[in-house]
């Protein structure tokens, strides 16, 4: 089975030694009085809940699945529902909501290191609350006075979990295809009528009621995205008090079977004139929406780095163990029958592959949970729409790069196995299966690439790449006192440079041909990736340099940054260059074919 420690060390090193958290919540009034010692005690209780009660429910999660019962009740499998009371009881699901809804009204910078141990130590789990919190998010920003004074008390608490409801059968990526409908009735509400599928904790026994938020169409509403409004359609309607009342309309009709992650329930829902609740005004449901959308791509972006993790973890632990051969420059393990298998350099290869992306994805994740502080809770306007600004640029990148090298970590973790990966009782096919899906929900990573490069990249000429390119290039201006690092700098200063100059010029062959950015974008998506990692080895190989001058215990925890990011520039970010060749390839190879010369 699949073991998970929550990487705390690793932790401690961004929050301290990279980006200096207690400095950033000095800058920020309404966090100021956080520090490392609250940090350290959160962290602390959070890792022993993911290890000890998250990470033995895996396994059992994936093999035994959910159910659906005859009245279309779901049940979670075994040890969910005591796992998700003992997460209420911790007072978890209110760690970075705000006060005056019960909150604890810590910043998202921590409730994301927290949600990262939960996901790792089992995903499927964590999507439970995990949705809860974009539920949240969406009702805080959009909803009226008395729709958050009836949903958001009971979500902050846990006692209730959120959905997300935007795909049907015959839309998906296209959501201005959608059908759900929406009928006003003569009390205000509106009757919800239609189905959707694949909605993730559509339907469980975890929570006494479950919030879902739903894309639907009113009767005379314009077509496309421009006729879509969004609505609050609780499974049981609230009553006054804040108790659930009568059931209502909304039922699940199927749980569909999937590739991965078992224990989370994938439901079709059926909304027979269900009573709902219109957020905001009609037809801008969409706009709403997507700050639910943002949150949930930094999430799955988070998926991305837990699979990279639980796979770096496991295999690292089988690489020491497993004795097979002997290394190419003589025995290593003399007195065994055979050296164990990390000394092979092939499988260092995949080790520090894996070590790379979880490490330097964690890195950039929490830097972008930074962003989404001061976001919130700035008092200073500028700052606040900078970093808005920076993490609308960062997310789709968060979302698409994090999610493909947390399947290539997943997959190279089972391959560091052997044989034995493919076997069940390992887990690492587990987790192969259960990443697979993150490429493909929250939009796929040819959406996130389409955003980057068509809406936020072209669509301001540029402009949302600056603030990164400039934070870029006054890191390696600062950073060149020390020697050590200067190759990579010049490295990274000439990643930063192409990437504006492939930008032009992609935008000006779009200009010509409209399909040259599409062709280009899931390439530019991946560059763009693999230069801000460059960004994070760079920096935490500078961190590094800078405690080892300091003195230090940990000298080879500190090497082991140095030594990473030298195997990150020198194995891994060379892949900027074949994505540089074939993104400039343009659209013709990929167009010119009619759509019947397609045969087999
Ligand atoms: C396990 C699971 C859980 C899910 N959870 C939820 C949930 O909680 N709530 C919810 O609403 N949905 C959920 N989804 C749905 C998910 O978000 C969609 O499946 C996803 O957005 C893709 O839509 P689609 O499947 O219809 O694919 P399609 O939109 O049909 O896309 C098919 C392929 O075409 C590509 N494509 C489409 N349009 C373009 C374009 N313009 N340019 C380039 N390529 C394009 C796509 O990238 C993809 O490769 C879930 C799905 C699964 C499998």
């Amino acid at each position: 089975m699949a073991t998970y420690k929550a990487p705390l060390r690793d932790m401690q090193f961004v929050m301290q030694d990279l980006i200096n958290f207690e400095k950033h919540y000095q800058s920020l009034p309404a966090c100021d009085e956080v520090n490392q010692e609250l940090i350290d005690a959160i962290l602390g209780e959070a890792s022993k809940f993911a290890e000890e009660i998250l990470a033995p429910l895996y396994a059992v999660g994936d093999e035994v699945g959910c159910t659906m019962l005859d009245g279309g009740e779901v049940q979670t499998p075994p040890g969910f529902k005591e796992a998700y009371e003992q997460y209420i009881e911790g007072g978890w699901p209110s760690l970075d909501q705000p006060a005056h809804y019960g909150g604890q009204d810590l910043p998202m910078s921590i409730g994301l290191p927290v949600r990262e141990m939960n996901g790792t130590a089992n995903w499927s789990w964590a999507m439970y609350p995990g949705l809860s919190h974009g539920a949240m998010e969406t009702i805080d920003t959009h909803g009226s006075e008395e729709q958050k004074a009836m949903f958001m008390e009971p979500l902050v608490s846990g006692r209730w979990t959120g959905t997300m409801c935007l795909t049907e059968a015959n839309c998906g990526t296209d959501l201005g295809l959608l059908k759900c409908k929406a009928e006003q009735a003569a009390d205000g509400t509106y009757k919800i009528i239609g189905s959707k599928m694949f909605v993730s904790s559509g339907e469980h026994d975890l929570a006494e009621n479950i919030v879902h938020i739903v894309l639907a169409r009113l009767p005379d509403s314009p077509p496309g995205t421009k006729g879509i409004s969004l609505f609050i359609v609780p499974k049981f309607i609230p009553n006054d008090d804040g108790s659930v009342g009568e059931r209502n309309n909304v039922t699940c009709g199927a749980l569909e079977h999937k590739m991965g992650i078992h224990g989370n329930s994938t439901c079709l829902l059926n909304f027979d004139g269900a009573t709902g609740y219109m957020v905001g005004e009609e037809n801008k449901g969409l706009n709403y929406m997507f700050t639910f959308m943002n949150f949930a791509r930094l999430g799955t972006g988070l998926q991305g780095l837990a699979h990279s993790e639980l796979a770096f973890q496991n295999s690292l632990a089988y690489a020491k163990e497993r004795l097979q051969m002997r290394s190419l420059t003589g025995p290593k393990n003399p007195d065994g029958p055979a050296d164990p298998i990390i000394v092979h350099p092939d499988v260092r290869r995949m080790l520090l592959t894996q070590k790379a992306f979880a490490e330097g994805g964690r890195a950039l994740i929490y830097f972008a949970s930074t962003q989404g502080d001061i976001v919130t809770k700035s008092e200073d306007p500028e700052a606040r729409e900078l970093a808005d600004r920076v993490l609308g640029f960062l997310t789709p990148i968060i979302k698409a790069f994090l999610t493909e090298t947390g399947f290539e970590s997943a997959n190279l973790g089972l391959q560091c196995f052997g044989g034995h990966g493919y076997i069940k009782e390992w887990g690492l096919e587990q987790n192969v299966r259960d990443a697979r899906i993150a490429t493909l929900y929250e939009g796929t990573t040819g959406i996130q690439a389409l955003d980057l490069l068509g809406r936020k990249v072209l669509g301001t000429r540029g402009k949302s790449l600056k603030p990164i390119t400039s934070f870029i290039l006054d890191f390696c201006k600062r950073a060149r006192r020390r020697k050590e690092l200067r190759p990579y700098l010049k490295t990274l200063v000439r990643l930063t440079k192409q990437w504006k100059a492939l930008t032009r010029k992609i935008g000006f062959a779009a200009m010509r041909n409209r399909d040259a950015a599409g062709a280009a974008s899931v390439d530019y998506i991946m560059f763009s990736g693999y230069v801000l990692l460059g960004l994070t080895w760079a920096a935490s190989a500078n961190a590094a340099y800078r405690k080892l001058e300091q003195g230090t215990s940990e000298e080879a925890f500190y090497r082991a940054k140095i030594q990473t990011a030298e195997f990150y520039f020198a194995k891994i970010l060379p892949r900027t260059t074949s994505l540089l060749e074939t993104m400039l390839a343009g659209p013709d190879t990929l167009m010119k074919m009619e759509d019947d010369q397609f045969i087999f």
